[in-house]
């Protein structure tokens, strides 16, 4: 695949990390990079994740043959219907969001015609924030979830599939809702979880802290504002993921109670197979 004009709207950690990965591969001729402060957007220029930096998000948008968009979750679909009127015929907007189904519900039948939008999700980040922490190789061999629509546009659909594994990764085709619900259980809830657990360490107790703690927590230092929006598209499929592990922890809460230890054993047990079962 090799795309004349990338442009990636919102030069973040994932924003940021697209452009240095399709520089590196010569992916594009010109990459530019949107954005809402100068600042943001001359660091990327100077890691060289961007090739041309532009504030005016219509214009940078209209002079793309694919756009990608990797702003904020409660962001992209407003984003998109302001941009997708100056778009040539044939151009393809995709985003990198961590939901689905409520962006690509705010585009379908919205789009001018012969400019398709299509849903994507690389699996790939971290808590981290801003260009400064992207990565040429975050999409390499990871999956990326592309979301078709039954009334989508096929080829813009392949144009996505390939310009994820131009970039190393490996595709994995979802529907929105499928994606968001999995998502839930996979992403959503463990940043959930960290966060709760982060949340009741007294002070008095960071001292005591080690690897356990920090591994268990690390994610739950990701931007609040981020993942509000996260929660906020995914309520009902977050809410079904709480209710699988409250199962899990009523049954521990009984097992310790009861002085259960083969309850307690096995329940350690099944969580260590499902872990080993992952892999390093
Ligand atoms: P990030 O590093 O914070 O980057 C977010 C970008 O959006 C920045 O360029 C930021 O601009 C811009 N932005 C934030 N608020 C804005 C606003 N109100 N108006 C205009 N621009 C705004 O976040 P990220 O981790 O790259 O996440 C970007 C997208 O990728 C999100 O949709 C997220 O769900 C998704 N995603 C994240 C991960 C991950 O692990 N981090 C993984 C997969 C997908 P400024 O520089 O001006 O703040």
């Amino acid at each position: 695949m090799r795309i004349g004009t990338l442009t990636i709207v919102g030069v973040g950690l994932i924003g940021g990390s697209l452009g240095l990965a399709a520089r590196r591969r010569g992916l594009a001729g010109q990459v530019i990079g949107v954005g809402r402060q100068s600042a943001t957007l001359d660091q990327a220029r100077q890691l060289g994740a961007i090739d041309e930096a532009s504030l005016d998000l219509a214009d940078a948008v209209s002079r793309a043959d694919v756009a990608v968009f990797c702003t904020p979750v409660s962001l992209i679909a407003e984003q998109v219907l302001a941009a997708a009127p100056g778009c040539a015929q044939g151009t393809l907007l995709t985003d990198a969001g961590s939901t689905k189904a409520a962006i690509v519900r705010a585009l379908d039948g919205k789009l001018p015609p012969g400019v398709a939008f299509v849903g994507s999700h690389p699996l790939a980040g971290s808590e981290k924030r801003g260009p400064e922490h992207a990565d040429a190789d975050l999409f390499q061999d990871r999956v990326a979830v592309v979301t078709p629509t039954p009334r989508g546009d096929r080829a813009a659909v392949e144009r996505t599939v390939g310009f994820w594994q131009a970039l190393g990764s490996r595709v994995k085709l979802m529907s929105p809702d499928e994606h968001d619900r999995a998502l839930a259980v996979t992403s959503h809830l463990p940043h959930l979880l960290a966060s709760a657990l982060a949340a009741i360490l007294p002070p008095e107790l960071r001292e005591l802290t080690a690897t356990g703690f920090r591994d268990a927590t690390r994610i739950a230092a990701g931007d609040p504002s981020l993942w509000t929006g996260i929660f906020m598209h995914n309520r009902a499929a977050l809410i079904d993921a709480l209710g699988l592990v409250q199962d899990q922890v009523i049954q521990f809460k009984t097992a310790l109670m009861t002085g259960d230890q083969a309850a307690i054993d096995a329940l350690l047990a099944r969580g260590k197979r499902s872990r080993d079962a992952l892999g390093s």
